[in-house]
């Protein structure tokens, strides 16, 4: 993987980039108050209370759930938990942020340091992180155009939501750096169960920050933050207009302005939005209205032991206690559902029969998720992992074909019913009465003159039809080989 840039005058560049991720929490109500935890699609201003629309006078309580949340997420990705945490006041005057300042932490957040493996090209590696702390999340704005003038709507339900941010260091040098990174946080916020992490819905939210140096350079260029992204291809298009913009400011002897950009999806192009030497100052200070905590090790440890086994471990138990091979490991474990309901078949099937429950969850079952869209996992379907257990047996017993089973899939997932009662119902158990196979045989070889030349005169290939014809004949109810061997029988004698 190449991620530096040589120019015209010979200098060799290298991007660095760090990203400041936000995350939704999955807690059922909100941050500060009892308000439930509000959905994009619910009617607006409907989930709100005194305490999340900053009314004076009214006091946050803290969201014990929101706090859990947040260690898990950095015990996940091997944070330490420090021993003190505290809440503080972030001032800024903006219209979503309804009491005129966030309560966020500064100094001394939830979660520290920390890693996340990713990989790129085949090359894994280690992503540093810096810190993880949680606040409280705004409401939105929704600018509007009637024709006649510019007018903005204030939606309060997602005020005071619980929101979980994540800092890296500066540690990514590429557009698809930072895009496995968010791909791999997901998986990991998703397998712990804190966070649906879904951007395009706006439960995970990225700025990027980018510089460039000339490689060896220690000390780190000056940055640009680009705000507004809704999707890793916006992330990863960003980052990749970043670059080059800023080697060729540099190499025509301008410098970099530390500056906030505005990504714009149409053009996939960042535009300045205001200069960093302008940013407010936030007048951080303790929340005067929350205690500081104090963290047992002891709960930690309590919390740490409560972790599912993450994609990594997973992935890398697949191949060794299943013999898998590192791809199909990979997609079998993509979701944390997934990959339970894989293990789920094995046990049913036996793990004698691993490697085929394998295949058929790689394969076709992945194909038929594939038709609900992205994210589909085998609940939304009416198969269940009997199913697939059942299937792989029957071929592993050879009472029906490959080919039968895959069309025996195609009927379970319509109707649900299970595989041997389909195979039953239908008469589709696989011909083993030589005698029929036999009698196919001749009829296709009878029928088939050329085909056949070819095969007498050498051309080994033309048997393949053969078989097709045979296949074909007994609706795919002979098995493959048996019916290649009757063939050549005939046609050798
Ligand atoms: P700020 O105070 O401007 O928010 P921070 O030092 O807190 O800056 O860093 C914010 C984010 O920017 C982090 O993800 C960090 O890794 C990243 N970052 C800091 N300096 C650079 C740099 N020179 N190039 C790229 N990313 C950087
Ligand atoms: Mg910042
Ligand atoms: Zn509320």
């Amino acid at each position: 993987m190449t991620t530096q840039t040589r120019t015209a005058s010979g200098t060799q560049y290298e991007a660095v980039i760090g990203l400041e991720v936000h995350m939704q929490l999955k807690t059922r109500s909100k941050m500060f108050c009892g308000c439930d935890r509000a959905y994009f699609d619910t009617e607006p201003n409907t989930h709100v209370c005194p305490v999340c629309l900053g009314m004076p006078g009214t006091l946050p309580v803290i969201n014990a759930e929101a706090v859990k949340y947040t260690m898990l997420a950095g015990l996940a990705l091997g944070c330490t938990i420090p021993a003190f945490a505290k809440f503080d006041r972030k001032n800024y005057p903006y219209p979503d942020l309804m009491k005129g300042y966030q309560i966020s932490q500064f100094d001394q957040p939830f979660c520290l340091g920390g890693e996340l493996e990713i990989e790129v090209d085949g090359v894994r590696r280690a992503v540093q992180i810096e810190r993880i702390h949680l606040e409280e999340d705004t409401a939105r704005l929704l600018h509007r155009d009637n024709g006649i003038e510019t007018y903005s709507l204030l939606d309060a339900n997602r005020a005071g939501s619980a929101l979980m941010e994540l800092v890296t260091r500066p540690d990514m040098h590429s557009a698809a750096e930072a895009g496995a990174f968010l791909r791999a946080l997901r998986q990991t916020m998703r397998y712990v169960g804190v966070a649906d992490a879904d951007m395009e819905k706006g439960g995970m939210r990225c700025d990027a920050n980018v510089s460039v140096r000339p490689v060896g350079q220690e000390e780190l260029g000056r940055k640009v933050e680009v705000k507004n992204m809704n999707s890793f291809r916006a992330v990863m298009r960003a980052i990749e207009f970043e670059i080059p913009r800023q080697i060729a400011l540099i190499e025509s002897g301008q410098r970099i302005v530390q500056e906030t950009r505005g990504y714009v999806d149409a053009t996939g192009e960042t535009v300045s939005q205001r200069s960093k030497e302008e940013a407010s100052d936030y007048r951080y200070f303790p929340e005067p209205d929350l205690p500081p905590f104090e963290v047992d090790p002891a709960d930690t440890e309590a919390l740490r032991a409560t972790l599912p086994e993450l994609p990594t471990a997973r992935r890398e138990r697949f191949e060794r206690e299943y013999g898998l091979v590192a791809d199909e490991a990979r997609m079998l474990t993509e979701s944390r559902e997934g990959a339970e309901a894989f293990e789920e078949a094995v046990r049913l099937a036996g793990s004698e029969h691993a490697v085929a429950v394998a295949h058929w969850f790689s394969g076709d079952v992945a194909r038929l998720l594939n038709t609900l869209g992205a994210e589909a996992e085998l609940s939304d379907t009416k198969l269940t992992p009997a199913h697939i257990a059942e299937l792989a047996r029957l071929v592993a017993e050879k009472a029906v074909t490959a080919a039968t089973a895959k069309e025996v899939l195609d009927i379970a997932f319509e109707s649900g019913n299970l595989p041997t009662a389909i195979v039953d119902a239908r008469g589709l158990r696989q011909v083993t009465d030589t005698g029929a196979i036999d009698a196919v045989a001749q009829t296709v070889i009878a029928a088939n003159p050329k085909a056949v030349e070819d095969y007498r005169g050498g051309k080994q290939a033309a048997i393949g039809f053969l078989v097709g014809q045979v296949m074909r004949e007994m609706k795919g109810r002979a098995d493959a080989n048996t019916a290649a061997e009757t063939l050549r029988r005939y046609l050798d004698a």
